[in-house]
């Protein structure tokens, strides 16, 4: 049991790994070049990835700018970015695998990357093998998005056959938290510079990074 439930569920984007801010950087700049190159969108790419910076800000999606004022279809979106995004620059952690099994409960992983980007990443930082079987991506639900109903929560633990009261949610974004929260889920929010979400009822617990989690969940500190 961890924190008295027996399933954890775990973001995969900077929860499982760290995106530095170079890093973000790079993913902004993906994105422009999807929406620029892929999808026909006619702007010059430095201002599409001010855009995306900024609909990240405002809306906490990279795309929401434009699919409010540019025509572009989320879908469209979503497989042109993932298929664009640089997995290889992650930076996994060490011995997260050893962490990750030996802690005392049923994991799982539910991402809002495709299924395409998921499984690179998932090989690239050594999670693979552990979580073939068991992770998930909004894309088996039929939506792009963690952060707009509890309703897929809902279906994830449907078909993982437990009851969101069973259920621990790690995620680095509270907008998701907010959601699995009204599901059922004990929420868990992972920070890094300072826990900024503090204020949101809807956060049970908080952890500087996924390694401190861990640590506190496997017994090796109380914090
Ligand atoms: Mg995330």
């Amino acid at each position: 049991m961890v924190l008295g439930k027996s399933v954890i569920i775990y973001d995969l984007d900077d929860t499982l790994y760290k995106k530095t801010e170079e890093f973000g950087d790079i993913l902004d700049k993906v994105m422009a070049e999807a929406l620029v190159y892929d999808l026909g969108l006619k702007m010059d790419i430095d201002k599409a990835k001010e855009l995306v910076t900024e609909s990240y800000k405002v809306y906490r999606d990279g795309g929401e700018i434009f699919y409010r004022n540019h025509g572009i279809n989320p879908q469209d979106l979503f497989i042109a970015y993932h298929r664009r995004k640089p997995v290889e620059k992650i930076v996994p952690y060490d011995n997260l695998l050893d962490k990750i099994k030996r802690v005392p409960a049923e994991q799982y992983v539910f991402t809002a990357s495709d299924r395409y980007a998921s499984e690179k990443i998932l090989k690239h930082i050594g999670l693979y093998d552990f979580f073939k079987d068991k992770y998930y991506s909004v894309e088996d639900f039929g939506v792009y998005k963690k952060n707009e109903d509890a309703k897929v929560y809902r279906e994830f633990c449907r078909k993982i056959n437990r009851n969101p009261e069973d259920c621990v949610f790690v995620d680095d974004s509270y907008s998701n938290l907010e959601f699995a929260k009204e599901a059922g889920m004990t929420t868990v929010r992972i920070y890094y510079h300072n826990n900024s979400a503090k204020d949101k009822t809807y956060i049970d617990y908080a952890y500087k990074g996924i390694e401190n989690f861990l640590a506190v969940v496997l017994g090796e500190r109380t914090i």
